[in-house]
């Protein structure tokens, strides 16, 4: 069985995580609180792993690098469209002041509330719907995060982000990248492309096609 402290140095030291907020939050998140009572004994493989309704809890390694990407500060409230099983929430929670966290899926949005109850951590809020639409009344964010790719950004995430602030998000459908944003204007932004990736599809609104997005 792979043990937290293996995870982080065979799995993310050893892949350029250098940044020491990120590994501590890693290390102290305990993954097995998050997968299915079956699955405990593999919670810190090098994999993702399946949480129930055709959905995953993203591999450690994904988590932390797109945790680095974003550098958050312990100032920064942050919007994550994607909650899952609520584990990239804790750990995201780790390094900032807040985190919002919006879910889909009403089955995965209860058992993400029940399993961040055991963590006892309390800067974390989620609620269930499309994320499509942001979380306006806790905007502007310092920083968003997409755990689930839709074709192209959605206008409304943009809008709710700070001028200064970062969008990280997987896009495309077929031939996904993941992106990181920065919004240096009201809507001017730098893009960068990190990394081929794949995450499951944004769905909701994003889904259906051109009439939405950028
Ligand atoms: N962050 C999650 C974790 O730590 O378990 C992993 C999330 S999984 C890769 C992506 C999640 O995004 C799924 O739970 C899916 O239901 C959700 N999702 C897909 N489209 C969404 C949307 N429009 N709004 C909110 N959540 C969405």
């Amino acid at each position: 069985m792979v043990t937290p402290e293996e995870m982080v140095e065979n799995q993310l030291k050893a892949r350029n995580i250098h940044d020491p907020k990120v590994l501590q939050a890693m290390e102290e998140v305990d993954r097995a609180l998050f997968v299915p009572e079956d699955l405990q004994h593999k919670a810190y493989e090098d994999r993702p792993l399946p949480i129930g309704r055709d959905q995953t809890i993203s591999q450690p390694y994904i988590v932390a690098y797109m945790a680095e990407q974003l550098q958050l500060k312990k100032t920064d409230r942050v919007l994550e469209v994607g909650t899952g099983c609520g584990y990239n929430a804790a750990v995201l929670s780790r390094l900032a002041r807040h985190v919002f966290s919006i879910e889909i899926i009403a089955w995965l949005a209860d058992l993400a509330v029940e399993n961040l109850q055991k963590t006892g951590f309390e800067n974390i809020t989620t609620r269930y719907g499309d994320g499509y639409s942001g979380w306006v009344e806790e905007a502007p964010f310092d920083a968003i995060i997409l755990t689930a790719a839709p074709p192209t950004i959605p206008k409304p995430l943009k809008d709710q982000l700070k001028i200064g602030g970062r969008i990280l998000a997987p896009v495309g459908r077929i031939n996904q990248q993941l992106l990181l944003l920065h919004k240096t204007g009201p809507d001017s932004y730098e893009e960068k492309r990190l990394l081929p990736v794949r995450f499951v599809p944004m769905t909701g609104k994003a889904d259906k096609g051109g009439k939405y997005g950028r």
